[in-house]
């Protein structure tokens, strides 16, 4: 992997803790919802009496979804009935768009989930390369991990025990509850500092969405953007790299191969204490 720094003033605590999103920073089984999610929502506004055009609404779906990409999936689906209703359209219930792009998306990666469980689909292929063995890596060294998606919790839970990652986290999965308001990223984090009496220097991050590096860097963590291609599971996405930027990620990788490098730079001495 080449690591990019981003933030030149990076000064790296003693990391103790690791909170990782799952879709497309770990797990691939979800690759290409952006492409079940943003024509659903186009066919939804198209439906409406004051709409733009087919091509204008397609940019500005995919803008806002990505901005929200990170938060529980409802978020999106708020958002969408917000936009049928600025357009004179009827909006349904955004539980009801919710349940209508999960119906979407699972006939997209069912056969993905079964493969994994019925041992047809190696795990290895369904993740970022090197994903498996760097969380290894951490769980050696100590470091306490935390699975946090915007994901339904069930979903979450289900897909981390098809891909065998479940034992790294144990009960520290947290996916998107009914009752959303009650619990975000944000909120995970803090539990994760106050629980433990730690710094933010103690905790990094690693994402591929806004919320999880922007709520990172709000208590002072390290957040690091993994900007991968999820078709190649591997190498630079540059639209992901780009807005993981923006975002405010201190350093930028690409996948998880070759991980010395950056496990030198979150563990500095581990060098001498391992060998
Ligand atoms: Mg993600």
């Amino acid at each position: 992997m080449q690591i990019e720094v981003v933030n030149p003033n990076l000064r790296i605590g003693k990391i103790r803790s690791a909170l990782f999103d799952f879709d497309g920073t770990i797990s691939v089984i979800r690759e290409g919802w952006q492409e079940v999610m943003v024509p659903m929502m186009v066919e939804e506004l198209l439906k409406t009496p004051n709409h733009e055009s087919e091509d204008e609404l397609r940019a500005y779906v995919r803008d806002y979804v990505d901005l929200l990409t990170g938060k529980d999936t409802i978020y999106q689906m708020i958002r969408l009935a917000e936009e049928v209703k600025a357009r004179g359209g009827q909006p349904r219930d955004p539980l009801e768009y919710k349940r209508e792009y999960h119906a979407r998306l699972w006939r997209r990666i069912e056969s993905r989930v079964l493969g994994l469980k019925s041992g047809q689909i190696n795990p290895r292929d369904m993740v970022i390369e090197g994903a498996i063995d760097f969380l290894a890596e951490l769980d050696r060294r100590g470091v306490v991990m935390y699975l946090a998606s915007g994901t339904d919790h069930p979903y979450v839970v289900d897909e981390a025990r098809a891909l065998g990652i479940d034992v790294f986290f144990g009960d520290r999965i947290y996916g998107a509850l009914d009752n959303y308001w009650e619990r975000s990223k944000a909120t995970v984090i803090r539990h994760i500092l106050e629980s433990h009496n730690l710094g933010g220097d103690s905790l990094v991050a690693f994402g591929d969405g806004f919320v999880e590096i922007e709520n990172c860097k709000q208590v002072g963590g390290l957040a690091v953007g993994v900007a991968s291609d999820e078709i190649a599971r591997r190498g630079i996405n540059a639209w992901k790299r780009e807005r993981l930027i923006r975002a405010g990620a201190d350093l930028i990788i690409p996948d998880y191969t070759d991980p010395e490098p950056l496990l030198e730079m979150l563990f500095p001495c581990s060098r001498f204490r391992s060998s």
